[in-house]
């Protein structure tokens, strides 16, 4: 194995500091190759993955979600595409937590020396590639607007803050959805791209019951209603663990086009990244990068 561990270093730089030197010794073991690049900026990442692409066999990224993101955006962009191992640090770990990889460097590192990667969907916004979420309107347009050193210093409660301030924000439009050869008009409050069971932290095993991570599918959920009515949707989402509820739009796709009818300023917001605003194409990239997947998680994702 010729590995490139790419870290960003605003994970914190004394755990990553630690997380580099156990991964150095623990690849030295093996005799395998490891090199390592700390993040210069934000960006630097899909370049270098990019760049590097034909250089290794596996890139190791170190970080959350949004830098998971970065590199994907550089690998699918290339011919020779490496496997990518996820090592969560940060604050947002969704990907981590779908892929069942550790904290625990060890427990990480065997996954990686023990497992063959898997083939796995990746999908796409326009021009910008995504691993497992994309949405607009209430919810993902104040996620990112969430202050990141709020987000660091208060977690999910700065989620909840500039979530009940969103509900002043009112981002709702009406929606044109092509797709699987329909059209439908939906009231939009929050739209939700799902290509997992899981958002925020939050397991919702029947959103998409059949839904695989290779099935060359992501779904789309529409919430319409505002204030309380949207605030009861979303509250029951999570106590139903994702079910499609009553009049709910709820669509298994694997392209579609979505055109905001009564504003151009719908933002699009993908793995926690800003990416489009207004009109979108949306399409899944089957089996196009592979991952390193705890084995206990495999038989449910894949
Ligand atoms: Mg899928």
């Amino acid at each position: 194995m010729k590995a490139l561990l790419l870290v960003n270093p605003a994970s914190g730089r004394e755990k990553v500091n630690k997380l580099v030197k156990v991964a150095k010794r623990k690849f030295e073991e093996k005799k395998y190759h490891l090199d390592v690049y700390f993040s210069k900026c934000a960006g630097d990442l899909t370049e270098k993955a990019l760049k590097w692409a034909g250089d290794y066999d596996t890139y190791i990224v170190c970080g959350g979600d949004g830098t998971i993101n970065e590199v994907v955006n550089g690998v699918m962009q290339s011919d020779v595409r490496p496997n990518i191992a996820v090592m969560p640090v940060g604050t947002v770990n969704d990907i981590s937590h779908i892929l069942g990889m550790s904290r625990n460097i060890g427990k990480n590192l065997d996954v990686i020396f023990n497992n063959k990667p898997i083939p796995t969907d990746i999908n796409k916004i326009n021009d910008h590639y995504f691993v497992y979420v994309s949405g607009a309107g209430y919810l993902t347009e104040v996620s990112y607007e969430a202050d990141r050193l709020e987000k660091k210093k208060y977690g999910s409660l700065a989620y909840l803050k500039t979530g009940i301030k969103g509900l002043k924000k009112k981002p709702f439009f009406t929606a044109k959805i092509e797709c699987n050869g329909e059209v439908y008009i939906e009231q939009v409050s929050l739209l939700l791209i799902l290509s997992a069971n899981q958002f925020g932290g939050m397991r919702l095993p029947f959103f998409a019951p059949q839904g695989k991570l290779n099935d060359s599918l992501v779904d789309i959920r529409v919430f319409s209603g505002r204030n309380i009515w949207l605030i009861f949707r979303l509250v029951m989402f999570i106590l139903l663990l994702g079910r499609k509820q009553y009049k709910q739009y709820h669509v298994a796709t694997s392209k579609a086009t979505i055109t905001p009818l009564d504003t151009d300023n719908v933002k699009w917001n993908a793995d926690g990244e800003l990416v489009a605003t207004g009109k979108i194409k949306l399409e899944v990239i089957p089996s196009a990068i592979n991952f390193y997947v705890n084995p206990k998680r495999v038989k449910k994702l894949y």
